[in-house]
């Protein structure tokens, strides 16, 4: 039932009587580094957990301008690691880790995997990214960890993907939603059915957001349960939060992070049950500590206990970053609302982008749908009674009059990494 019983099921007193210890030896650390011995030299022992509060918060901007050893809290020597985090503009964000962080990391990601079933007599295929990503070595010494045997074939070339699940009989897989997506496809147009042509039991699906609904339809064409997973580079990566087999929110793992929901406007922190961004305090790492690092990741602690027994308590699906919120018209709109709707309407494919344009001044919202050629086989006139119902749900979930159109399965941009969904031109020059 639990990788760690001990830990995962320790009475919250018990778990916050940990933290504070293992935050005041982290700030100690922390204070190492040019950063934090700055920003923290006032800050002495804490008495109390509540204290954290008053400590000042750590942005990805910080991490940037401190590149690169600014965040360092030990010496160079004791680095093993280094990860890189998927920056679009400037420096990069960079993250150490010594032996002990990386052997902690590889606990948390065994400690996720085995809380959603997985055993040693799993056979593994991890699809996701190796390299600066944490996606993929995140996962990897995890599984290997955990026991199971382990198919390190990175991301992309379906063909591939499906030959090793198939000859392996693969019964656990790490994928990216949107890839889950477009490997069914890959198998359908080979022939392959999933369901009765491979061995495929649990998915860990990540790092990017996605709806319920999503998850819902990876599992329908998978025939497999599909576990959300949550992490960041800053925070190490894969294996911050992770859903239990009730999949009901992902239980944050309180003996490695201390988390916070806070007002992104106030910055005031709020109570659990409460909407906002997540915060989050590492409390175990050596390398580089970080404390109180805005994820700008919105999302809310589900109050009450989990049926599982596990004592940590649990954030809700990320309902998208405060950076992705989409203002159309002066209405914010995020775009999991978008695929919510979509995933809703059955004869609409699972593979959408969104573009925002400028027309009169006015703010387009343009939604291009593959469309479902296993659902749909309408005529022209069935097509655009489609496009009403979707342009009408859209309306009713966003308060926003989108343009629909369909496009041919395939034609969308793929990206390999993480899914690209939305294209704001409204800047572009015609
Ligand atoms: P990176 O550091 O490049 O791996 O990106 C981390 C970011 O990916 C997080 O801050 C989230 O915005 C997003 N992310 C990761 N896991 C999930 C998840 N399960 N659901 C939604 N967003 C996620
Ligand atoms: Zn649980």
């Amino acid at each position: 039932m639990f990788w760690q019983e001990d830990v995962e099921t320790l009475a919250q007193d018990k778990l916050q009587e940990l933290q504070l210890k293992n935050l005041n030896e982290t700030l100690q650390t922390a204070k190492k580094s040019q950063f934090y011995s700055k920003k923290l030299a006032n800050i002495g022992f804490l008495k109390n957990l509540s204290d954290l509060k008053n400590l000042p918060f750590t942005e990805k901007q910080d991490l940037r301008d401190a590149f690169p050893y600014g965040l360092l809290s030990v010496d160079l020597s004791d680095v093993v690691r280094v990860h890189s985090s998927s920056g679009t503009t400037g420096n990069p964000t960079v993250v150490f880790h010594t032996e002990k962080d990386l052997r902690e990391w590889a606990n948390i990601s065994a400690r996720c995997m085995y809380t959603a079933g997985a055993r040693k007599t799993d056979i593994f295929q991890n699809t996701m990214g190796y390299g600066l990503f944490t996606g993929g070595l995140g996962f990897h010494y995890g599984a290997e960890k955990l026991g199971m045997m382990v198919i390190p074939i990175g991301p992309g070339n379906s063909q591939r993907q499906i030959w090793f699940m198939k000859n392996f009989k693969v019964s656990a897989a790490h994928i990216l939603p949107s890839y889950a997506v477009r490997l069914y496809h890959a198998m359908r147009d080979s022939g392959v059915n999933p369901k009765t042509d491979l061995n495929l039991k649990i998915f860990f699906i990540g790092a990017e957001p996605h709806t319920e609904e999503l998850r819902r339809e990876i599992q329908d064409l998978y025939g497999v349960k599909a576990f959300n997973s949550y992490g960041l580079s800053e925070i190490s990566g894969p294996g911050v939060a992770f859903e239990c087999l009730q999949q009901n929110g992902m239980h944050i793992w309180e003996d490695y992070v201390i988390p916070e929901i806070i007002d992104p406007d106030t910055l005031e922190v709020l109570p659990d049950g409460q909407d906002g961004e997540l915060v989050l305090t590492t409390i175990n790492r050596q390398a580089m500590p970080v404390i109180r690092y805005r994820t700008r990741d919105l999302t809310k602690i589900i109050t009450g206990v989990c049926p599982c027994g596990r004592t940590h308590r649990r954030i809700e699906r990320i309902k998208g970053r405060t950076d992705d919120m989409m203002i159309i018209n002066g209405v914010n709109i995020f775009p999991v609302q978008i695929e919510k709707t979509i995933m809703n309407i059955p004869e609409a494919g699972k593979n959408y982008i969104i573009e925002i344009t400028k027309q009169n001044f006015m703010d387009k919202l343009n939604v291009k749908i593959e469309i479902n050629d296993e659902t749909f086989g309408g005529t022209l006139e069935e097509l655009e009674r489609l496009k009403a119902k979707i342009q009408a749900k859209l309306k009713e979930e966003t308060g926003v009059s989108p343009n629909v159109s369909f496009v041919d399965r395939g034609s969308l941009p793929a990206a390999e990494g993480k899914a690209k969904r939305v294209y704001d031109l409204r800047n572009e020059k015609k």
